[in-house]
């Protein structure tokens, strides 16, 4: 199949030469044109036209690295090659010449491509495969030196893998598209490896923290989009995976005729009500992977809209600082969902990912998935049955992906075949009928929810019993490696592959006769793939068969050993390789067959793969509740959050030793919505703030809690910013940062929403971030009135208690003992009149002078009272010597060594 975008670009500057110099390149095959001429350019170096064709391609697919099929290599040329050697770690060698200058070249194994593929996407490049569409020989026909017709058959970026090797088995891989109809803002996202589908309407504020939800591998944005101002911020913090379009493809009439076109509908309607934003960005998706697949589609669900509001949404900066689902090193260990992920299948790791990404704001859809996590932990059976069941299915989402779009092997038939194999086990484990009923008689029934699960999963047995015949126990990688289809499946393949095996035993008659014969004892019929099969004798006895006229041809001397034909042998070489040949091509038939089988059911196949997702999901929560003791969280529609003996699901998780995680409870009404901590650092504040956040999160997302009991009335939108880091990457110092943060949350957040603040203020001068935490709780509690926590150093906002009255103040509980200081993490009602900070720089191993000295200063700040221990800071300590109105003349500098300041 040729490529229509290749051959319709133009060649670079070809004028045909009959009788121009060529030039080598790689092998003597590509030094002249298709018909045996060379092409030379104006300016009378000679272009190869192996060269030509590559050029041609490579214009063809501006952005891509070429990877350029030469027999059992992908070959990089000129920029291609450098930027891909630098980024592999590969050497860059010099093939040739072009107009005068040489290639830059180098390549990757055919057979080991996948591995440098993954690295080269993760490093953010596109790679364009260009492969050879003909055997050499066919090219060789039109003459002697004729080019191998190559093609493009595949684009591959980021957001379009379908590899198993190239994805993470527990997340997502989206590809994402946001759109622009009339001011209004329309973002779609895909994952082709599973054909999820979606579309929504952010509005330019919550662009953000829709994208962190979906951590997209590849956004598609349209030219025109990325200068506009108010998204600036947005497209820098993704402007690794931004791929920027001509705005021209994001059409919204076009865009619908497409989907319409796509899933053979008239209107679309029947799948939402979606804005022409929405269409547009959906359709931009469904073009790009057409464009990247070489026409062919995967199978895609139909778009399914996420109506506004339907999900708690988080930004970035939250996500990054309550680490669901990554640590703030970037590791998947350490993060919440790894601490409660117990699920048993890819499918099912995903869906957890995605509920923990996008929990829901509707109290009855968060009751019915905790309705499905509440049978499986009433029904222990249950439970256990199911997930023996889940344990042995293999991930049938990306197996159907692959075959779908052409690219499955027989292990991803297999994969099917097993995964819904278990299918009647399953649907038995939901039933909530005994399966022992001596051990336990009691029937709980299933709640509708997970009977609808039970109903999706539908009924496979033909399709199971057709691959279960078909299918050998033992399964190459790819189709054309043969070998697959199982004995006694089809009556003319074992007839094939008998008369196979008949001629090998043929062979070993012969080999007995020629050794009969010969007399040499150690004459072996062999076989390779340079010479096919040959009779090889050692060297010493090679002269007994080399007689003139005789019947042993010789092909070639080694240093030990010579080899023989025979026209015998030669014979039934044809016939093996003709058998052989033949059961190949029925193979490859009866795999097509199957394929329409599987094809045909793709979308019962996907439903059950989805239901067994959720299945997973709720069992795995079910497990993880009873593990660790997680409660069932109540989520209403009230403005509280009452939770009792909450704990930090991955504190605890990991302390060990004998320490006991100390539970502590947090309420939070509308006459007190607003609570300030103060407490000595290390006392536990961050993890009893985050906690809070993380119970909400979980509740919404229909997981059982780690508290006796938690009731959250729905959370539309949660803020956490904990004390800043700097983001240099990006230019904005730690304090900027945080001032960032700050103001997204004092302009977005609602009265519905919780905020968690963790010494906001602290990145700059004491006056000036007290003077900051001071509004900031303000307006907290005089204007937005939302639920936050608020954990402080600065004691004296305490004072402010006084004066606002829906203002709770909380402290973190120590002990003093024996001139030592013990952290009780207890939160209770009050103030902290200190903050222990000398003690705990002692347990970080400060040397002993200098907490003596800071001992002595603080002592003196201590008893000169606030305002002259502040007065007496402005005079003594150079660090805040700006603050006062008329600075004096700046001392002159240390000597080199000497501390900066004297304290
Ligand atoms: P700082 O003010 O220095 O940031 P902090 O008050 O925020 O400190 P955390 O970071 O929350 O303190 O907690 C410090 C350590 O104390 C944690 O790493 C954890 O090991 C332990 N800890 C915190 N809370 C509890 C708890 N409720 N039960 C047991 N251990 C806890």
């Amino acid at each position: 199949m040729p490529d229509a975008a290749m051959t319709e670009a133009p060649a670079p500057n070809p004028v045909d030469s009959p009788d121009g110099t060529s030039v080598t390149l790689m092998d003597g095959t590509s030094v002249t044109s298709m018909d045996g001429t060379s092409i030379t350019p104006m300016d009378g170096t000679s272009i190869t036209p192996m060269m030509a064709q590559y050029l041609e391609t490579k214009r063809a697919h501006p952005g891509y690295l070429l990877f350029y099929r030469m027999g059992d290599f992908y070959e990089l040329f000129f920029d291609d090659a450098v930027a891909a050697a630098a980024a592999l770690d590969i050497t860059l060698t010099k093939r040739g010449k072009h107009l005068g200058a040489d290639i830059p070249m180098c390549g990757v194994p055919v057979r080991a491509h996948e591995a440098y593929l993954l690295k080269l996407i993760r490093k953010g490049f596109k790679v364009a495969v260009g492969e050879q569409m003909e055997d050499p020989a066919e090219a060789k026909k039109r003459g002697a030196k004729a080019v191998v017709e190559r093609a493009v058959t595949r684009l591959i970026t980021a957001g379009t893998l379908t590899e198993d090797i190239l994805l993470d088995p527990r997340g997502h891989n989206y590809l994402t598209a946001v759109a622009e109809v009339q001011g209004a803002l329309g973002l779609a996202w895909l994952d082709m490896s599973t054909g999820d589908f979606h579309v929504q309407a952010p509005s330019a504020a919550n662009l953000g923290a829709a994208l962190a939800r979906l951590a997209p591998s590849e956004l598609l944005v349209p030219d025109r989009l990325l200068p506009r101002p108010d998204l600036l911020d947005v497209f820098a913090e993704w402007k690794n995976v931004v791929s920027p379009l001509p705005s021209s493809r994001f059409d919204s009439t076009n865009a619908r005729l497409r989907l319409e076109t796509l899933y053979g509908v008239k209107a679309l309607d029947a799948f939402g009500a979606f804005t022409r934003a929405e269409v547009a960005a959906a359709g931009a998706l469904v073009d790009y992977v057409d464009l990247t697949q070489k026409g062919r589609l995967p199978r895609l669900s139909p778009p399914r809209r996420m109506a506004a509001g339907a999900v708690m949404e988080i930004d970035a900066a939250t996500r990054r600082n309550l680490e669901l689902v990554q640590t703030l090193g970037g590791e998947s260990r350490g993060s919440l969902r790894a601490t409660i992920d117990r699920t048993l299948t890819g499918g099912g790791a995903r869906l957890l990912t995605e509920h923990l990404s996008a929990p829901l704001t509707d109290p009855e859809a968060i009751e019915r998935r905790l309705e499905s996590v509440q049978f499986f932990v009433d029904v222990p059976e249950a439970r256990e049955k199911a997930r023996e069941r889940l344990r042995r299915a293999p991930d049938i989402e990306r197996a159907l992906s692959r075959l779908t779009l052409g690219r499955g092997g027989p292990r991803d038939m297999a994969a099917i075949r097993d995964a819904l194999a278990e299918i009647p086990g399953l649907r038995l484990a939901l039933s909530g009928l005994s399966l022992t009923p001596a051990l336990t008689p009691a029937l709980t029934p299933a709640p509708p929810a997970l009977l609808e699960q039970a109903e999706a999963l539908g009924r496979h047995a033909e399709l199971v019993d057709r691959l279960s015949r078909s299918l050998a126990a033992e399964l190459p990688a790819l189709v054309r490696e043969g070998g697959f289809i199982a004995e006694g499946y089809n009556p003319v393949l074992d007839e094939t592959r008998l008369a196979g095996k008949d001629t090998r035993r043929l062979m070993a008659v012969l080999e007995e006769r020629y050794v009969r014969e010969t007399g040499i004892g150690s004459l072996k019929i062999r076989h390779n793939n340079v010479i096919g099969y040959f009779i090889e004798v050692p060297s010493k006895q090679a002269e007994k068969l080399m007689e003139p006229g005789g019947m042993f041809l010789h092909r070639q001397t080694m240093a030990t050993a010579a080899r023989f034909v025979t026209v015998d042998l030669a014979e039934l070489e044809n016939r093996v390789r003709g058998a052989g040949e033949k059961a190949l091509a029925l193979e490859v038939e009866l795999f097509d067959s199957l394929l329409a089988d599987i094809l045909g059911q793709a979308d019962d196949i996907a439903r059950a793969a989805r239901a067994m997702a959720a299945i997973d999901v709720a069992s795995a929560l079910a497990a993880l509740a009873v593990e660790r003791d997680y409660r069932r969280p109540v989520v209403d529609g009230s403005s509280d959050i009452d939770i009792v003996g909450g704990r930090h699901p991955v504190v605890e998780s990991v302390l060990g030793g004998g320490t006991a995680f100390v539970a502590n409870d947090c309420r939070l009404d509308k006459d007190r919505h607003l609570w300030l901590l103060t407490g000595p650092n290390m006392a536990g504040k961050s993890t009893f703030l985050r906690q809070n956040a993380l119970i909400a999160v979980m509740a919404q997302a229909g997981s059982f809690v780690p508290a006796s009991s938690a009731r959250v009335g729905v959370v539309d939108r949660l803020f956490s910013r904990v004390g800043a880091a700097d983001d240099l990457a990006r230019g904005r110092s730690t304090f900027m940062v945080e001032m960032v943060e700050t103001a997204a949350i004092l302009n977005q957040a609602t009265a519905r929403s919780l905020v968690i603040l963790d010494e906001i203020g602290r990145g700059t001068a004491t006056f000036d971030g007290l003077s900051i935490a001071w509004a900031t709780v303000e307006h907290l509690h005089d204007a937005l009135r939302c639920r936050a926590l608020f954990a402080t150093h600065y004691h004296e906002l305490t004072g402010l208690s006084a004066r606002l009255p829906r203002l709770a103040c909380h402290t973190m509980r120590v002990k003093e003992w024996r001139g030592d200081v013990v952290f009780l993490h207890e939160v209770g009602p009050g103030t902290a009149d200190r903050s222990y900070g000398i003690h705990v720089a002692k347990l970080a191993g400060l040397p002993e002078s200098v907490l003596a000295r800071a001992e002595d200063i603080l002592a003196g700040l201590e008893t000169g009272g606030h305002a002259g221990a502040v007065t007496r800071m402005l005079e003594d300590l150079p660090l805040f010597a700006a603050a006062r109105p008329a600075a004096p003349p700046p001392p002159p500098p240390p000597p080199p060594g000497a501390p900066l300041a004297r304290v």
